[in-house]
């Protein structure tokens, strides 16, 4: 019921908030036209908008068209596939961020499409869109695209992990914020220069590790993420033996993506550690990770 170009505006946005750079920006306000405007071509918007945004946006329309199917159950290796056939047709990366950007807003207004299109929609988002985002290291849109499409595919789920979080948002915010201070104080006193915070779980990964991990329910709502920046790469490890050396923690859960990067070149310590009984994750890494 909302004029057609707010979800041009609402797609540039995604990409400002993405501090992406201009073409890429005016490519979104325009990547429908091709598609929908029947005098739009890629010459009519080079000579208008120039060479760079006329080939963006011809490659958003591109692999929208693409036929893209969920077969394997190996996620990862999937999303690694689906990435490099959409580069191969896209040429750029900004144009998978620009469809990246386009699927964000289709999800967010998904309520106004007939009910066997929305399931449908949130199947192919959370199957594919989600796992690329993820391969590219972009976590808000991931867990946007996530949260959303579990809310159309498993409503009573997602509704009943949404009003327990909720329950207890005003105590985990409490507990996070505590929880941060003493961690920062532990570094000081190693001598770590150090910024401390809480980091949000999106709901489709606590119905994750309710499912997949085995990791029981109210355990689950207590679980608090943090996140430890630190300058140098050798301080990564020092902060990680400082708080070892503070709290109890879960040596299967240690893991060390610095010495061994993930696929997509995400590096990080992840520990896990047992705060009165409580689970505390955090990640370690540097600013320029
Ligand atoms: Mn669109």
């Amino acid at each position: 019921g909302e004029p057609y170009f707010s979800h041009c505006v609402e797609t540039a946005k995604t990409l400002i908030s993405l501090k992406l750079d201009l073409n890429t920006i005016c490519a979104g306000l325009l990547h429908d036209t091709i598609e929908d405007v029947d005098s739009a071509t890629e010459r009519h918007l080079a000579n208008k908008f120039g060479d760079t945004i006329a080939a963006l946006v011809q490659g958003v329309t591109k692999i929208s068209k693409y036929p893209l199917q969920q077969h394997g159950r190996d996620e990862q290796r999937q999303a690694e596939n689906y990435l490099k056939l959409l580069l191969a047709t896209a040429q750029d990366v900004r144009v998978i961020l620009i469809k990246l950007a386009d699927r964000l807003h289709n999800m967010e207004t998904l309520q106004f499409q007939p009910e066997d299109k929305r399931r449908e929609t949130a199947k192919e988002t959370l199957e594919i869109y989600a796992p690329i985002a993820h391969r590219l290291g972009i976590s808000r849109i991931k867990n946007r695209l996530e949260d959303i499409s579990f809310k159309y595919l498993l409503p009573y789920e997602y509704k009943n992990i949404a009003k327990a979080l909720n329950r207890k948002l005003a105590e985990r915010e409490a507990y996070a914020e505590e929880t941060a201070s003493h961690i920062s104080a532990v570094l000081q006193q190693a001598s770590i220069d150090a910024s401390v915070g809480g980091r949000p779980k999106n709901i489709y990964s606590i119905y994750q590790k309710i499912n997949e991990k085995g990791i029981p329910f109210e355990e689950i709502y207590d679980l608090i993420g943090m996140r430890v920046l630190v300058n140098r790469d050798i301080d990564c490890y020092t902060a990680a033996g400082a708080i070892h050396t503070r709290w109890p923690h879960v040596s299967e859960r240690f893991k060390d993506f610095i010495g061994l990067p993930k696929a997509n070149g995400y590096q990080s310590l992840h520990t896990t550690i047992l705060d009165h009984g409580r689970r505390v994750e955090i990640q370690i890494r540097t600013h320029s990770m």
